[in-house]
Formats: structure tokens, sequence, C-alpha cells
């Protein structure tokens, strides 16, 4: 028999998200997207679509013309960067110290590329000269790199240096800030960065589905001057372009309850303004680091390229990872990840991003993540943990 559903099933149990995203979501955000819907052409849609691209380029730090969100997560967004830019038999050049970058290259295999690798080991960055010896080696036509390796939990450092070395060799550089964007500082007109894309539920505090990208305009030459069709319609951006741009012609459906999330939570970067963004993630972040420190556990980066929005935290020996991440989900309601691939066992992945790069959130993690190693017979000191991210987060 199909009853009305219980109140139990309309209501998801009490999480706080702190892994890998999706993050918290603001309450104004979740409240946004309520909002009653429009057509997708209607005046009221064209004013929140014209209020997300200012509110893009105030993030990217761009005056790019072709500045949008996509129609679906990062990874969407990724591909509609590497399929517009590459054409078929285009060498593209991809890092190999992470998760991310691996999927850079699937992608842009899928789009006709012929893909080199550039290698760092898993927990570095990408060294400049490396780069500049693969462009030497592959001569590449579009370079990719991720600003912020979720599954390393390392920043890439000296970005205008990548930029410079691709632009040298007449080729395109992209970045991937899907976990790094409005929460690590991130110059796309200054670090002259040809296309850059994000998404919306990791540093934005919004749900997934709606993704930031920007082209520049030599991006854009490329794009405009392809031999082959795009080979994805869905995410060619001539057509998505005819929707977002003045012409405001139908393309797909914006998915407007999405876009009134994306818009909200724009709103907000703009509030707190984007260098206090950029500020309050390290701060709190660092809280969460000198906390675990303090227990006598390390993270697995070095400082100059830690990044704050995802913290690597070591496994303590004879701890099983998957016990502990089971324990804080079922006891204390908090989500983070185990580590992937060379890392799996070595490292918790710990998020904190957007809504979730709070101080409640941090010193409630610290806390539930000493009790539970204590509980799994860990040697850690749990109250110095705690205290040092009380006092982190109380002399700031
Ligand atoms: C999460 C993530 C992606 C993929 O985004 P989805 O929203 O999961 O599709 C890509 N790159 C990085 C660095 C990420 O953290």
């Amino acid at each position: 028999m199909n009853g009305a559903p219980t109140l139990d099933e309309l209501v998801p149990p009490d999480r706080t998200l702190m892994g890998p995203g999706p993050s918290d979501v603001h309450p104004r955000v979740l409240r946004s997207m309520a909002t009653p819907l429009v057509g997708y052409l209607d005046d009221y849609c064209v004013e929140i679509m014209d209020d997300i691209q200012e509110g893009l380029r105030y993030l990217f730090q761009t005056d790019n013309e072709h500045t949008l969100a996509i129609s679906g997560t990062g990874s969407a967004a990724m591909e509609t960067a590497f399929a517009n830019l590459v054409e078929p038999g285009e060498t593209v050049l991809v890092p190999d110290n992470g998760y991310f970058g691996a999927r850079m290259g699937e992608i842009a295999e899928r789009a006709g590329g012929e893909v080199r690798t550039v290698s760092a080991p898993w927990g570095e960055p990408l060294d400049p000269a490396a780069v500049e010896d693969a462009f030497a080696e592959h001569s590449p036509a579009v370079f990719g790199f991720v600003h912020g390796e979720t599954s390393t939990g390392v920043r890439q450092t000296d970005v205008s240096e990548l930029t410079r070395i691709a632009h040298e060799n007449d080729a395109y550089a992209i970045a991937d800030t899907v976990a790094s964007l409005g929460g690590v500082e991130f110059r796309t007109d200054e670090w002259d960065v040809d296309v850059v894309y994000s998404g919306s539920q990791k540093c934005l505090s919004a749900p997934p589905g709606a993704s930031p990208i920007t082209f520049n305009d030599r991006a854009m030459e490329k794009v405009h001057a392809r031999e082959t069709p795009v080979r994805s319609w869905y995410l060619d951006l001539e057509g998505i372009w005819e929707y977002w741009s003045d012409e405001r012609n139908y393309h797909h459906t914006g998915p407007i309850s999405t876009m009134y999330a994306l818009r909200e939570a724009l709103r907000l970067v703009s509030e707190e303004g984007l260098e206090e963004t950029w500020e309050r993630h390290e701060r709190v972040a660092g809280a969460l680091k000198r906390g675990v420190e303090a227990m006598g556990i390390g993270l697995n980066t070095a400082d100059e390229y830690w990044l704050p929005t995802l913290n690597p935290v070591g496994v303590p020996a004879g701890v099983d990872d998957g016990r502990v991440i089971d324990r804080l989900l079922e006891e204390h309601g908090i989500e983070i990840v185990g580590g992937l691939g060379a890392l799996e066992g070595e490292i918790f992945r710990v998020g904190c991003m957007g809504h979730s790069a709070r101080p409640a959130n941090v010193s409630q993690f610290v806390s539930a993540f000493g009790s539970v190693l204590t509980g799994e017979g860990a040697d850690v000191d749990l109250e110095a943990g705690a205290g040092a991210t009380a006092n982190t987060l109380g002399s700031q």
C-alpha cells in the first residue's frame, strides 16, 4: 500500500558535512531554493542570471565576458572546458599527482585529445621545472592543472608561473578550482588563466548542480575557430552562450532552483568579501590543523602547499580508518572520508569548505575525532587537541 510518507522518510539524518563535498549548505541558500519557479526566459530569470554572472566575475576575479554557470556538477564544468578547447588530435598535458588530474585526462581523451602527463608525487604540487620539461617533450596545445587537488589535499602553488610556461609555448591553460574557488586565493586575470571552472557544493555553501566557469577572449577565439564541432551537444559553449548572452535563446532549460541557490551563495560571498572568505577558511581550517597536530597526528602535506579546504589528516598507527569514519558518522553525525588510490588507509580527508568552514564545525570535529580515536585505542592526546583548537579559534 502506498500511504503518505512518514515524517522519518522526509527528514534526513542530522549531518555535519566535513568531507570533500558536498559541504553544509547555508540556510539562506536552502531557503532560496523554495522560491517559486518562473520560466527560463522570464525577465525575473534573466535578472537572476545577470546577478550570477556579476557574482561569478567577482568570485573568479575576472573581467571575462564569457562567465557563466554550467547546468551540472563540477565534472560537467570540467568536461565543458576540455570538450570546447580541445580538438581531436591535439596534445593535452595533465598532471598525474591526483585523482582529478587523472579525470582531466579521461575527459580530454574523450574529446579526441592525445593525453600526456606531467608527474609529481601524490601529496606534492607540480613543479614548474617539470612542467617546462613536459612542454619541451610533448608540445601540448592545452595544459590542465588542479588548483586544489581534493584527493591529496595539495594546493598548486606558482599558478602564474605555470600559465607563463603554457603561453610561451602558445598553449592554453585550464585550471580546476572545484575545491578551492571561494575558499583559497585564486585570481583568474592576474594569474592569466585561460579557462577556470569550479563547483557549487564545495566552497560555495550551495547544493550541487550549477557550476561556475569562465573563458577568456583568447580561449574563446580558439573555440570559435574550431574545425570540428564540439563532440558534446549539451556542453557546446556556442549553444550554451546563446542562452547566457544577451540573445537569451533557448538552448536547454535553465535549472532555475539551482540558479536561485547559486545566486544566493554568491551574494553571501559578496557580503562577506572575497578576501575575508579566504581568510576565514585559513583561520578556521588552521584551528583544525593545529588541533590534530596537538593531538599528535600530522597532516600529509607540507605547510607551503597546505590546502585549508581539504585536510589530509594522517591515520594513526594501528587504527582502522574505516571504523573511525563509520563511528564519526554514526555517533557524532560527522561525515569525513578516507584516502584514495595511493593514499588509501594512509589519510582521512577532512573538508573545511564554505558554510562548513565555521568554528562550531571544527570544534565539534576535533573533539569527536579525538574521542573516537581514543576509543579505537590510538595513542592521541585528546585534551591537547581540543585545547589547541579552542585556543587558536579564541586567539583570533
Ligand atoms: C569534486 C571535484 C571535482 C568533480 O566535481 P563533481 O561536482 O563531483 O562533479 C573535480 N575536481 C575537483 C578538484 C573536485 O574536488
